[in-house]
């Protein structure tokens, strides 16, 4: 028998949302639902469950669908992920559970994503029944509000303790609020998986960085354990001429400009964004993807520099093609090597062709410059989106924490850091990865924080 095509995710038409912010992805309906997960096979050995970084019970979650046990789907999912309407739309799934099951060898894996976020947002608005154990009165605290500490933060609130969350910017989410878009992650799912945290108790402190207004040390004497899980979220520079020219954002602050302080919708909201006509990103992660679209949104023709070839890029596999079918055009192969401006404002990039050499330690072939083939892109903005670093504040601040000649915390298998109590997890430890991978470290953080408090 023929294997059935994954039922394909609605979505806006790309001529209309290059007009908006809206969602893209519009969700599966349940009649979608029902025909994808009658797709599952049920296997005896579901090696997808393998490739869930926080080892969600996929097969049994798609059983319940297939039943039409929507409930109990959603909390079989909740047993390992709290925040399933946020992972439902931004996990890479491509690369994770869908990659792992067994229908990718036929290249049509079950669509786990979708059918997670389907689940999520049929539940997310009812009654939550949440199980926690008695309140003990231990204060705990996590440091940043991203995924890591979320995790972390719901987690030991489950277990009974006090859990306060301290955030150096003035909202929650990390960068599920200030980084990825309104048209891939809206804001009101972001604040309700959050605000499900209050009813466990979670007290959340906005405006506060740990190592400004509060130091470590003096958490410490206040909180029986610390959670780090403060991200990766100083912007990497081309470090190439010409890149202090006006008209030059990085991604992080285009994207918190637009995303947190609402820009595109100046002057109702107060802050104001450069609108460019052409605009060059440079760089193909999730972070140039949604730079290159929030661009596009503004009215700009946008092109992507990127030095490797399509294969390489690290973005989703479904941004890339949203990407593509809103007409954001693809230059690969290509370097900029130096921008040029007239009165202190951007005109052009200068950019050099490159060709791929042998693998690098992470087996990407490695761009080399064809010498001789310099050009210019004319351009009235460029986003940089090529990498972020951890902020050093609190190293700066905390002489004696661990870290590494990148910045990052360094821990041990508990994810303690080098100070007893401090522990930490997500970006901070890893460099830039996933908001799953980030949730995955917050939760096991909390089980050995847990067990570090009893004296376990
Ligand atoms: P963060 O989410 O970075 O949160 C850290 C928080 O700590 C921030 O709120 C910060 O303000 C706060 N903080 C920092 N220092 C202090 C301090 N000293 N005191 C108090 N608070 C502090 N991943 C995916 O899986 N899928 C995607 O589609 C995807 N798209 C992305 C798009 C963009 C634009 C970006 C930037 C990243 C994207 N990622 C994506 C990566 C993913 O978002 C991160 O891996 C994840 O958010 C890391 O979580 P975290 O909790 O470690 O840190
Ligand atoms: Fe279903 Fe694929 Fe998991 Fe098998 S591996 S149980 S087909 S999702």
């Amino acid at each position: 028998m023929a294997l059935k095509d994954r039922v394909p995710m609605p979505q806006q038409d790309p001529r209309l949302r290059i007009t908006n912010f809206d969602e893209v992805a519009l969700g599966y309906t349940e009649e979608q639902a029902l025909a994808e997960a009658s797709r599952c096979l049920q296997c005896p050995n579901p090696t997808c469950i393998q490739g869930c970084p926080v080892g969600i019970d996929i097969k049994s979650f798609i059983a319940f669908i297939q039943q039409g046990k929507f409930t109990q789907g959603y909390y079989k999912i909740k047993e390992k992920n709290n925040f399933p309407a946020m992972t439902g739309r931004v996990c890479p799934q491509e690369t994770q559970c869908e990659a792992s099951c067994v229908l990718a060898k036929m290249g049509k894996p079950i669509a786990i994503g979708r059918l997670e976020r389907f689940l999520a947002d049929h539940e997310m608005y009812k009654p939550q029944q949440i199980e926690t154990e008695k309140k003990n009165h231990i204060p705990v605290a996590c440091v940043g509000t991203g995924p890591a500490s979320l995790a972390a933060a719901a987690d030991l609130a489950k277990k009974g303790y006090e859990v306060h969350l301290f955030e150096a910017l003035h909202l929650p989410g990390g960068v599920l609020s200030y980084g990825i878009p309104e048209f891939r992650l809206p804001k009101k799912i972001v604040n309700h998986e959050i605000m499900l945290l209050s009813d466990l108790d979670v007290f959340i402190h906005t405006d506060v960085i740990v190592g400004k207004t509060y130091t470590l040390q003096q958490l410490r004497r206040e909180f029986k354990s610390i959670f780090l899980g403060t991200g990766a979220g100083a912007p990497l520079l081309l470090g190439v001429p010409g890149e202090n020219l006006n008209g030059i954002f990085t991604a992080n602050e285009f994207l918190i400009r637009v995303n947190l302080m609402k820009a595109y919708r100046f002057p109702e909201f107060d802050t104001p964004i450069k609108r460019g006509k052409e605009v060059v990103v440079v760089g193909a992660g999730n972070v140039a993807m949604d730079a290159a679209r929030t661009a596009k949104r503004l009215g700009a023709n946008v092109t992507i520099v990127y030095r490797r070839s399509r294969a390489e890029m690290p973005a989703r596999a479904e941004e890339i093609e949203h990407a593509e079918e809103e007409g954001i055009h693809m230059k690969l192969l290509t370097n900029p090597i130096a921008f040029h401006g007239k009165d202190g404002w951007v005109q052009s990039a200068e950019v050099i062709s490159m060709e791929l050499g042998t693998p690098d330690e992470r087996g990407r072939r490695r761009p080399i410059p064809i010498e001789g083939s310099n050009h210019e892109i004319p351009c009235d903005q460029v986003i940089v989106a090529i990498g972020t670093t951890p902020n050093p504040i609190l190293k700066h601040s905390t002489p004696d924490l661990l870290v590494t000649s990148h910045g990052n915390i360094v821990v041990d298998e508990h994810y303690q850091t080098n100070i007893p109590g401090v522990f930490a997890g997500g970006d901070i430890v890893t460099g830039s990865a996933t908001v799953i991978e980030a949730l995955g470290a917050g939760k096991r953080a909390a089980i050995y924080m847990d067990e570090f408090i009893r004296g376990a």
